[in-house]
């Protein structure tokens, strides 16, 4: 039996975000195709290093990518839609990022083949997240007579690179099923996965050239094997791998899944005739004792033990004695083998990309914080202790399971990590205080005596463009260029133009434009008790785009009203209602790391209490209508669906115990940007809120059937204008959208507004769109009038 610590990638971006700077400049033309190349080497190269450094014994090799990792698969197998550039052969830089962002000039001002097969505005490739995580794939897409053609051989590339350097990889690739099982398909429908046998042969090549290099293991990810699985997906996941194994014996190949456990597609993963099968031990900590008892001998197993999606130091006492019986059964010799047992591997949960680079940038957190903290860097050292923990060098062993307590004791003795104010007021929480005084249709009755607004009433989901000056401005203010009260009277002025244009162009309920905020999470963290910001905890969300989650490490509360003077001071400019603007607490939860030593529902209840506070408090300065945004609730769903009802249960509750605090006349909004409600509608009717605005206007209002079948009670905003474009609509295409709402929903429900917030939009978009969204709500109520009047004669 051999112990071995073993990683499955690494963070690409750089401690300092060279990738990102690095992307940035080559798109802007700042920076030379070489110089992009020489970046990403360079960065490859310094990771494998300080891999190898930490001691790590098997790291990975290809888990590095220039914009996304699925979107390297999809080209390297010549999953390629026409118009981007490519024909045969390998693919051009150009073609690959026209695939990730679009295609914009010419191919002949990009120097590109001119018979190559390149369209200008071609639209980029769908992306949508990789399951759970805030990383955004690409999705690949397939045709019905797809064909596969190997059109370069990137692990084998980046194992060479490797070696050069004497560093014997493990390259990693996506493994078949999850990729196909990603993508979607244009023209016929069909289910991708019937591509698999054309596939398989362009797989069987790269492992082959892979072992002719001297490679002996491979990585292949089949994060499905987390999903509910069907059983033609688990044949498919079966047929594949043994046509694998049985075509290039001469490569070892170990299958990872990661994200959850395998639950019932346990059985499938351990009749695989692969050499190893890595498991998620964080996530499926459950299913630990049953892999070592039932996964053949032969079968090396790699343990993900460190939490690759957190950032909180791992508690080595206890993995040390969870891998107690692993020591044990590693002096055994199996009766029927006569073989010392199994192969162990150390890794983390999953690859480390949905963690930062290194904690020890963190400077400026408090103290036992800090000590709390392992991001990739960090997680490495920790696989180095247990791979000694159970190859059995007690002494280091011991010392560094000392420390870890120490640190861990430290983080939790923080002050602000048990607040006993906030523990009382949880304990005290009593079910009166997550209904509404009265149910909707009294409220909707005393709400529309108050409100007094028209038929289709016109509003916006809150935020308005963040123009260059307002970013500028915010930069400036955290570097002090600009003091306090400056930037204060700067942004008093955006809200007062934002206020009195709305008004001009006639909308009903007016917002006050969020231009006090960097982000919808972060503007209420770092107004929150039991936040942390980091300085450097990047985490890449999309090619390159990266992004800080806050850290959740202590009880929440809040120390002050956090929205309350902005809602006033706008209010002040209008007598028309301004819409309180807050992010509820399920998004808040999502969208953050969160501590680990309270389950997730209790601090959700935790932020719930303290958006609670601020609900109440704008109500009592005057608000009519709150908004309470949950743009991550939908996100935040187990991947299997047998915990869904668990979550929905306390992100409802949450919602409900932070909007529940005021009189049945406060009207609560809620705003969710997508459009997909089938399956949580129960969950979605179940928040209560008074009016629910969501993104519709590219599904044709499609969604909006589930809300009609299931007799949806309260009141919708169906998007109407599509906020992800740049393409003004026109106030017919809006009548058209409001019209295939009316088929749906009961007139009386239905509110007008854009799908999202517009703070990527420019001015000059916004401003005709909504004269134009506005107009055509004039004209609705037009044409009900006229309908009324016909009816009454
Ligand atoms: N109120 C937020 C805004 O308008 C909502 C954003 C979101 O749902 N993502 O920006
Ligand atoms: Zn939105």
């Amino acid at each position: 039996m051999t112990i071995q610590t073993a990683n499955l990638g690494f963070p690409r971006i750089g401690k300092n975000r060279e990738l990102k700077f690095a992307l940035d400049r080559y798109f802007a033309g700042k920076l030379s195709q070489k110089e992009l190349i020489a970046t990403a080497n360079d960065l490859q190269l310094r990771h494998w290093k300080l891999q190898a450094e930490k001691g790590i014994d098997i790291i990975p090799s290809n888990d590095f990518s220039f914009y996304d990792h699925v979107l390297d698969h999809a080209v390297m197998v010549g999953a390629i839609p026409q118009g981007y550039g490519w024909a045969s052969g390998p693919v051009a830089l150009e073609s690959y990022f026209a695939l990730a962002r679009g295609t914009t000039g010419s191919n002949q001002a990009l120097g590109i083949d001119p018979e190559a097969n390149w369209q200008d505005n071609m639209p980029a490739l769908e992306m949508t997240k990789w399951f759970d995580t805030n990383y955004h794939y690409l999705k690949p897409e397939f045709s019905k007579n797809q064909v596969f053609v190997l059109t370069e051989n990137k692990p084998l590339q980046a194992f060479l690179s490797a070696l050069e350097i004497g560093i014997k990889t493990r390259p990693v690739l996506l493994g078949p099923v999850t990729f196909l099982k990603l993508g979607k398909v244009h023209g016929e429908r069909f289910d991708p996965l019937t591509l698999l046998d054309r596939l398989m042969p362009i797989y069987g090549q790269i492992l082959s050239e892979l072992a002719a290099a001297g490679a002996d293991w491979v990585q292949m990810d089949e994060p499905c094997f987390s999903l509910d699985l069907s059983e033609f997906e688990r044949q498919c996941l079966l047929d594949c791998y043994s046509k694998l194994a049985e075509a290039v014996p001469e490569i070892f190949i170990l299958v990872a899944n990661y994200f959850g456990p395998f639950g019932d597609n346990l059985a499938t993963a351990l009749s695989l005739p692969i050499a190893g099968l890595h498991a998620d031990c964080v996530r499926g900590s459950e299913e630990l004792d049953l892999l070592l008892k039932e996964a053949p001998d032969s079968m090396t197993l790699s343990l993900g033990l460190i939490d690759g999606r957190n950032v909180w130091r791992a508690d080595l006492d206890r993995l040390d004695a969870l891998l107690q019986p692993v020591q044990k059964r590693m002096h055994l010799l199996s009766p029927l083998t006569k073989r010392t047992d199994r192969d162990i591997q150390v890794s983390p949960s999953c690859s480390l990309i949905h963690v930062p680079v290194d904690a020890t940038c963190e400077a400026e957190l408090e103290l036992g914080l800090r000590m709390g903290l392992a991001f990739a860097t960090q997680k490495l050292e920790e696989l180095t202790v247990l791979g000694m923990a159970i190859s059995g060098n007690r002494n280091e062993v011991e010392t560094q399971i000392g420390a870890s307590l120490q640190a861990l004791m430290a983080r939790r003795s923080l002050k602000s990590c048990h607040d006993k104010s906030v523990r009382q007021r949880i304990t005290n929480l009593s079910p009166d205080m997550y209904w509404r005084k009265s149910r909707y249709p009294e409220r909707h009755r005393v709400q529309q005596l108050k409100l007094d607004l028209p038929a289709f009433p016109t509003t916006t989901i809150g935020s308005f463009p963040q123009t260059a000056e307002i970013r500028q401005a915010r930069a400036d203010h955290r570097k002090g260029v600009i003091e306090d009260g400056a930037y204060r009277s700067f942004l008093r002025d955006e809200t007062k133009r934002a206020i009195f244009w709305q008004e001009a162009i006639g909308l009903d309920v007016l917002v006050h434009g969020e231009f006090e905020r960097n982000d919808m999470v972060q503007y209420f963290g770092e107004k929150l008790s039991g936040f942390a910001f980091t300085q450097r905890g990047w985490v890449q969300s999309y090619g390159s785009r990266c992004v800080r989650p806050p850290i959740i490490y202590g009880d929440v509360s809040r120390k002050a009203p956090m929205t309350v003077d902005w809602w006033r001071y706008a209010q002040s400019l209008s007598s028309k209602p301004v819409k309180g603007m807050l992010t509820g607490p399920v998004t808040i939860l999502n969208w953050s790391f969160v501590r680990d030593d309270l389950p997730r529902a209790d601090v959700c209840s935790q932020i719930a209490l303290a958006i609670r506070d601020e609900v109440q408090d704008l109500e009592k300065a005057g608000a009519k209508i709150i908004q309470i945004d949950e743009a991550a609730l939908r996100e935040g769903l187990p991947l299997q669906k047998a915990n869904w009802r668990a979550y929905l249960e306390w992100a409802v509750e949450a919602f409900r115990l932070a909007s529940s605090g005021v009189t049945d006349e406060t009207q609560i909004h809620t705003h969710m940007c997508y459009s997909e409600f089938n399956e949580i509608i129960d969950a979605i009717t179940a928040l209560d809120a008074d009016v629910i605005s969501v993104e519709s206007s590219r599904s044709n209002m499609e969604l909006l059937e589930v809300f009609s079948d299931r007799k949806y009670p309260n009141e919708i905003g169906p998007g109407v204008y599509d906020i992800h474009s740049p393409r003004i609509p026109t106030k017919e295409e809006i009548l058209d959208l409001v019209a295939l709402a009316l088929e749906r929903l009961d007139p009386k429900q239905i509110w007008i507004n854009p799908d999202c917030g517009l703070k990527t939009r420019q001015w000059r978009e916004v401003r005709p769109a909504l004269v134009n969204m506005v107009e055509a709500a004039v004209q609705m109520r037009v044409n009900a009038a006229k309908a009324g009047n016909e009816a009454a004669q």
